[in-house]
């Protein structure tokens, strides 16, 4: 049963402002989909056998996000809801897009296109009909994702689907159904051919899930994970040294995902990738430099999927440093070292991929792990010691006074052996002091 309380005052009026016009309107998608599982729908897609032009003269804002297959987003009060009309998808030649969308007056044809019954459900709140003609509401209770229609063909037609599959399994903590779980190996040469940036945008809807690692696993199984990221395939059956870890490398990236915060996709993703070159730095029970190297390969594997450079940056510098070891000895000058090395606005999200880390080994965490080393970068932020350049007390121009030289590679140079020495003794970082200092070294 829908709750149509859960209907905006504004979703309401616009679809009701489309059915005025004479038109059919329904809900569709994971918003009915939610909405019977109980869940609150993030994002609403509609669904009409008005054409984008009729949809677009009715609405003050309105913008074309995917008008070749008759999708445009109208907004009201800042919120975004997508219609699409009633298409009947032809024939799809590359496994990628259909070649042609025809647009119809046919809602049943509409919910046929669709990749799944329990996405393929209609609802028309004005009225209440809901229109449910693949027992969509069925597998819901059955917690099961089943293709529409005959899985090899539907994922043949686009091979984006299986992943959304995983997708969908990992996110509800349902299962494929087995007939559409072992379409998936029959279609991988067309989901091989799937856009990068498609393949980009599922894989961060799953990093969203309470368990990424169901989905994961299931490309695994399915063969996907060797089309899309076959370097985390080459931890399985890796052992690592026993009491720290119970799983094998592969096993352990997954479960350090599941720990890792599911509103921060990008550090969950940074997890499940970071003892990625475990394997290849194995040498009987130890893995020298695997961050290093891993850093390298997950740089690659998300060029590949097209994530941006900033993503990039950041994953990649969690990973390249999550083997910090602390120990009480640390001096202040070393706990300043590694605050430049990671970055003050990375050291929280890599305490809590560490976290995570030892979460997936079974190990218990304290509260606010770790406690000793987030208090004496405390104390150093406090005094405000110079952690870079810009923090000396001098800057370029008095080195260039005093040496009395122009602009050159020579200035930087002096100044960073200054922050050297000031990083060891935060004392130095006066000017007279500096400027005894470069005057010893001319
Ligand atoms: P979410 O809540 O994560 O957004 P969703 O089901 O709304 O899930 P969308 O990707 O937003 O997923 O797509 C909206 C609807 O469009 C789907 O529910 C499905 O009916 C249909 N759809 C989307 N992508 C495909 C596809 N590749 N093949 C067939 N139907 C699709
Ligand atoms: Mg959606």
């Amino acid at each position: 049963m829908i709750n149509n309380k859960a209907f905006s005052k504004d979703l309401l009026g616009l679809i009701k402002t489309i059915k005025r016009a004479g038109f059919k309107c329904y809900i569709v998608g994971g918003g009915v989909r939610d909405l019977l599982l109980g869940l609150e729908p993030k994002v609403w897609d509609l669904t009409t056998d008005a054409t984008p032009a009729q949809v677009t003269k009715r609405f003050k804002k309105v913008v074309p996000t995917g008008i070749k297959y008759g999708t445009v987003t109208v907004i009201i009060n800042k919120i975004p809801y997508e219609i699409t009309t009633f298409r009947s998808d032809e024939r799809y030649i590359d496994g990628r897009h259909p070649s042609k969308v025809t647009f119809s007056k046919d809602l049943h044809k509409d919910l046929s296109r669709r990749d799944f019954t329990i996405n393929a459900i209609a609802y028309d709140p004005t009225t209440k009909e809901l229109v449910d003609i693949f027992g969509g509401q069925k597998d819901l209770k059955a917690k099961i994702i089943r293709a529409v229609g005959n899985p090899v063909e539907r994922f043949k037609e686009d091979g984006l689907r299986p992943i959304r599959a995983c997708r969908f399994a990992a996110k509800l903590g349902f299962k494929i159904e087995d007939k559409t779980l072992k379409a998936i190996p029959k279609c991988l040469s067309v989901a091989k051919k799937v856009s990068p940036e498609r393949i980009h945008d599922e894989l961060m809807r799953m990093l969203e899930a309470d368990k990424p690692s169901i989905g994961i696993d299931l490309m695994r199984r399915s063969g996907l994970l060797h089309i899309y990221i076959p370097e985390l395939l080459k931890g399985m059956g890796v052992k690592q040294p026993k009491p720290f870890h119970k799983d094998d490398v592969y096993w352990h990236n997954l479960y350090t995902c599941d720990e890792a915060p599911k509103d921060n996709p990008i550090l969950r993703l940074a997890a499940l990738l970071h003892d990625i070159a475990k394997p290849q730095c194995k040498v009987k029970q130890t893995f020298y430099d695997h961050e290093n190297k891993g850093a390298n390969t997950a740089a690659k594997i998300m060029k590949r999927l097209k994530f941006s450079n900033e993503h990039i940056k950041y994953a990649v510098n969690l990973i390249k440093n999550h083997m910090f070891n602390y120990s009480k000895e640390w001096s202040d000058s070393a706990v300043r070292r590694f605050i430049i090395r990671v970055g003050l606005d990375h050291l929280d999200d890599l305490f809590t991929i560490r976290i995570a880390d030892i979460k997936a080994m079974g190990r218990k965490v304290e509260p606010g792990h770790p406690k000793d080393l987030r208090k004496q970068i405390k104390t150093i932020l406090r005094k405000q010691n110079a952690l870079h350049l810009k923090d000396l007390a001098i800057n370029g121009n008095d080195v260039m006074r005093l040496l009395g030289i122009a602009p050159s590679q020579k200035v930087g140079e002096v100044l960073n052996k200054l922050l050297d020495k000031v990083l060891d003794n935060p004392k130095l970082n006066t000017k007279p002091k500096l400027i005894e200092l470069i005057k010893r070294n001319k």
